[in-house]
C-alpha cells in the first residue's frame, strides 16, 4: 500500500528542501515531495506539526549477534533503532566469531533480512579476529555486504599494519573506522584521566591516549589517500586535528556521539556504571570543544556506540564493568536538548548529522527523500515532552545514565522502506 505522509514540515539537506509538504511513498520508494498530495488507496500518517526527515542513519551500533544474544540480537537492536528514529544502522564486528569473514557478514546480512525491522549493513573487522596482526577477508567481506571495516573496540595499534588496512581499504573504496585509543597509555584506566578520577580513586585514561592515536592515523592516511574516520570522538585536540586534515582536503571525518556531547566526567555518578563507556566521558573543557566542532562542521555524524551490556555485567565494581552503554532510543532527543534548543546548531544542521552527514562515509545509498530514492522516512516532534524508562526498552539491555531523564522533543515514527515499523504511543 502507498503511504502518504501529510502537512508535516519536510527538512531533506540532500535535496535543500525545507518547507511543509507532504510526502508520498511507493512500491518503497519516494514517489513525491510537494504541498497537497493525494493518493487514493495510501495509508495516510498526519505529521502536521512535526518533522519529516530522511530516514536516520547510525554509523556505529554493536548488536551483539552472533555470539552475545543474551546483551542484544539484530531484531531487539533493530527494533530499538526504531524506536529512536534510525531507518539504518551499521554494527561493527566484534561479534563472536568476530565479523571477519565473508561467512559472518553473510549470517548477519541474512539474519537482519529476516529478522530486523530496520536497514542493517555490516562493518567488516580489520584484523583477522580483531588481534591486530593479520589483515582479515576485506575484499570478500565487501563482496558479502560489508560497507566500511573497523577493529571497533580495539584500535589498530600497529602502525605497519594500520598502513596496510589502509592501503587495502583504498583499493576496495571502503572507510575505515578506527577506534582511536593508545592502550598503552589506557591500560587499566576505567573513566577519564582528571580532576574526577583523582577525588574518585579510579585509574584514569588520559585524553592522550585518543590524541596520539588520531595524530599518527592523520599521517597515515595522508600516505595512503585512504578514506579513514575517527569513531566517537572525544577530546578536544583530536577534534582539532582531525579538522585540520579536513582542511588540508584529506578524506578524513569523524562523529560524536551523544553521551560525548552531553556528558563531561564531573557528571557522572560516582562508581555507577551507566556512567563508563570507551572512550570515557571527559573534561568539561573536551566536551564543549566536541559542541564546538559540531558546530563548526568538522564533526560531521552523529553515531551513537549503542552497547549493550546486560545487568550482570554492569552491576559488578565500577572497575570489572564492561565498557558502554545503550543509546539508539535517546540521541535524537539529547540532540535536540544539547544542540538544536540553545541554539547551538539549527534543525536544517541537526539533520544532516544524522542523515548526510554518515551517509558521505557510509554510501548506502539512503540519507535523502530525494524520489527514487528508498522510503526511509524519520518524523519527530521538537516539542513534545516525554520520559525515558529504559524498562521499556526494545533493546534487552538497560545500561543508560538517561533513564528517568525527561526531554523535549523525540521520535514521533519511522518508515523503512515504505512501512511503518515503529509509532509512538
Ligand atoms: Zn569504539
Amino acid at each position: 500500500m502507498p503511504m502518504l505522509i501529510k502537512n508535516g514540515r519536510v527538512i531533506d539537506p540532500a535535496s535543500g528542501v525545507d518547507c511543509v509538504a507532504d510526502v508520498l511513498i511507493e512500491d518503497g520508494r519516494i514517489a513525491a515531495v510537494a504541498p497537497d498530495l493525494s493518493s487514493p488507496n495510501a495509508e495516510v500518517l498526519d505529521a502536521t506539526g512535526l518533522i519529516v526527515a530522511p530516514g536516520f542513519i547510525d554509523m556505529h551500533v554493536h548488536l551483539r549477534e552472533p555470539g552475545f544474544e543474551h546483551a542484544e540480537n539484530i531484531e531487539s537492536g533493530s527494533r530499538a533503532a526504531a524506536a529512536g528514529g534510525f531507518t539504518s544502522i551499521c554494527c561493527m564486528p566484534n561479534t563472536k566469531p568476530v565479523n571477519d569473514s565473508a561467512t559472518v557478514t553473510s549470517y548477519i546480512v541474512e539474519r537482519a533480512r529476516r529478522k530486523a525491522v530496520v536497514n542493517v549493513f555490516p562493518i567488516g573487522a580489520i584484523t583477522k579476529g580483531s588481534a591486530g596482526e593479520e589483515l582479515a577477508a576485506i575484499g570478500a567481506m565487501k563482496g558479502a555486504g560489508a560497507v566500511a571495516i573497523s577493529d571497533d573496540g580495539l584500535p589498530v595499534m600497529n602502525a605497519r599494519v594500520m598502513r596496510r588496512a589502509l592501503e587495502f581499504a583504498r583499493s576496495y573504496d571502503l572507510p575505515v573506522i578506527q577506534h582511536c585509543e593508545d592502550l598503552n597509555l589506557s591500560a587499566g584506566g576505567d573513566m577519564h584521566e582528571g580532576a574526577a578520577s583523582v577525588r574518585w580513586g579510579l585509574r584514569g585514561i588520559p585524553a592522550a591516549a585518543e590524541d596520539v592515536m588520531v595524530a599518527r592515523d592523520l599521517v597515515l592516511a595522508q600516505l595512503t589517500g585512504a578514506r579513514y574516520h575517527v569513531a566517537h570522538i572525544s577530546t578536544r585536540n583530536a577534534a582539532a586535528m582531525v579538522d585540520y586534515a579536513r582542511r588540508q582536503g584529506l578524506p578524513v571525518t569523524c562523529e560524536a556521539t551523544p553521551h560525548h556531547f552531553a556528558l563531561s566526567d564531573d557528571q557522572m555518578a560516582p562508581y555507577d556504571s551507566n556512567y563508563k563507556m570507551k572512550p570515557p566521558l571527559r573534561s568539561a573543557c573536551d566536551r564543549s570543544a566536541v559542541v564546538e566542532a559540531i558546530a563548526s562542521g568538522a564533526i560531521t555524524a552523529i553515531a551513537t556506540d549503542h552497547a549493550p551490556h546486560p545487568g550482570s555485567e554492569k552491576m559488578q565494581e565500577f572497575e570489572r564493568c564492561p565498557f558502554g552503554i545503550i543509546g539508539l532510543e535517546t540521541a535524537l532527543a539529547l540532540a535536540l536538548e544539547v544542540l538544536v534548543h540553545p541554539g547551538k546548531i539549527t534543525l536544517h544542521r541537526m539533520v544532516e548529522l544524522f542523515t548526510t552527514g554518515p551517509e558521505s562515509v557510509m554510501r548506502l545509498g539512503r540519507g535523502t527523500l530525494a524520489v527514487g530514492a528508498p522510503g526511509d522516512v524519520t518524523i519527530f516532534s521538537t516539542e513534545l515532552s516525554w520520559t525515558y524508562d529504559v524498562n521499556q526498552s526494545h533493546s534487552r539491555s538497560r545500561n543508560t545514565p538517561f533513564h528517568g531523564r525527561t526531554f523535549r522533543g523525540g521520535p514521533v515514527a519511522t518508515v523503512v522502506n515504505g512501512e511503518c515499523v515503529w509509532r509512538r504511543e
